[in-house]
């Protein structure tokens, strides 16, 4: 068995430095637990970034990966596959949207929804060639391809990756009145998360879902709600749009959607934009496969049999008011909904993640100040009192 050290060592000297990552190995998993080679067990309170709604190696996601592996893997979209064809019947159930179109990472299908929305502006609004706008949030995070680098606020994202894919107006987050202002004849879509996770889980003031959807319906603009990491359950309800009872006109999906075990992703809408891709028009070799749909559709069924959905909201309450209940000078403000709550410090945050790995207890900074707190979903309420007294520990002893 190698060291975590020796590990670490070589990873860090044969792969690029993109990621910052703390300084264990994972090498098993199961449910809410890891175990390092060394033998420590550490609560995973990052959940791989949500895509763990359901936990690691559920055993139903689990069966149907085997099931699914001992009969065909692969066939492209040259040819039709069954699992695919029950992933978009249930989808179309969940989400309430007729149609979908399946890729496989976030990005991916945030580009497809663009690529949606243009065709939509051009063919169904009537914007003239080569104008159509897309209105987006500073601090928004729609993944790491070029495009949604280009509609990116952070500098850090964007230094020296250019240049950048015309056609987005940038806008503050919340703030509704901004988004009236930025609307013009050619604006074709909004694209926002109801939440935005990487920026510091960042919760819009109440009333701004249900005003940007009237906006959009009323200057006839998509609303594009990207739910890829609040969806599935993550914040107490089936989407974060929920919260306001608000249906944007496209879905963007992913994470929580591949079970924790492979990357499915997926735009969800109606036949008047996701009806506009003729054949050739998009698509993935890998979008749709037959293993991965047959993941997904175990990891939605585990969603709903277990209401993930309920049991996020329900602990969630405890979560926030623990966290609010620690008094420490460091501490700025918690805020979350659902099992998906930011703590964010006056100070950088990892040191307090890195004592939180010495707990037993695995989180991860996000935008430098805010420690993320997104457990599996499945978590019990002895866990997570666990894992709250761990958190109270870290700030006592500093
Ligand atoms: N959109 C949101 C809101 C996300 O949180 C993420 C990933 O963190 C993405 C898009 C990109 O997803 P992926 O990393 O699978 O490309």
């Amino acid at each position: 068995k190698r060291p975590s050290s020796e590990t670490i060592k070589r990873a860090e000297r044969f792969s690029a430095s993109n990621y910052l990552p703390l300084p264990i190995v994972v090498e098993q998993s199961n449910g809410i637990w890891v175990r390092d080679p060394e033998g420590n067990r550490y609560m995973d309170m990052l959940s791989a970034y949500s895509a763990l709604n359901a936990g690691h190696r559920h055993p139903r996601i689990l069966a149907a990966l085997k099931a699914q592996a001992d009969k065909v893997t692969l066939t492209s979209r040259a040819f039709h596959n069954e699992p695919f064809a029950a992933l978009c019947e249930r989808l179309a159930a969940y989400t309430g949207k007729p149609l979908s179109l399946l890729m496989n990472t976030g990005a991916e299908a945030v580009e497809t929804a663009l690529k949606a929305a243009r065709r939509w502006a051009y063919r169904c609004k009537g914007v003239p060639a080569g104008q159509a706008e897309i209105i987006v949030c500073e601090g928004n995070f729609h993944g790491r391809t070029l495009t949604a680098t280009s509609l990116s606020s952070t500098a850090g994202y964007r230094a020296d990756f250019g240049p950048f894919t015309p056609g987005f107006t940038m806008i503050a987050y919340g703030d509704a009145s901004a988004l009236e202002q930025a609307i013009t004849p050619q604006s074709a879509a909004f694209l926002m998360e109801p939440i935005q996770g990487e920026s510091g889980i960042r919760i819009p003031p109440d009333g701004y879902l249900k005003a940007v959807r009237e906006l959009c319906s009323k200057h006839n603009v998509l609303l594009i709600a990207d739910e890829i990491q609040t969806g599935f359950g993550r914040t107490g309800r089936r989407f974060a749009c929920d919260h306001e009872n608000i249906e944007p006109d496209l879905y963007v999906l992913g994470k929580a959607l591949g079970g924790g075990v492979l990357p499915v992703s997926a735009v969800a809408g109606g036949p008047e934009t996701l009806g506009l891709f003729e054949p050739g028009s998009h698509g993935s070799t890998f979008g749709g496969n037959p293993l991965a749909c047959a993941v997904a559709l175990a990891a939605l069924e585990v969603t709903e049999d277990e209401q993930l959905a309920e049991r996020s909201r329900r602990l969630g309450k405890t979560l926030l008011e623990r966290l609010r209940g620690i008094k420490h000078p460091a501490i700025k403000e918690a805020r979350g909904r659902g099992l998906f709550a930011g703590l964010e410090l006056f100070e950088p945050a990892r040191p307090y993640c890195e004592r939180l790995m010495e707990l037993g207890l695995l989180c991860k900074e996000t935008h430098t100040h805010t420690i993320r707190f997104a457990p599996p979903l499945i978590i019990t309420d002895a866990e997570l009192d666990f894992a709250l007294s761990k958190v109270e520990e870290a700030f006592a002893a500093s």
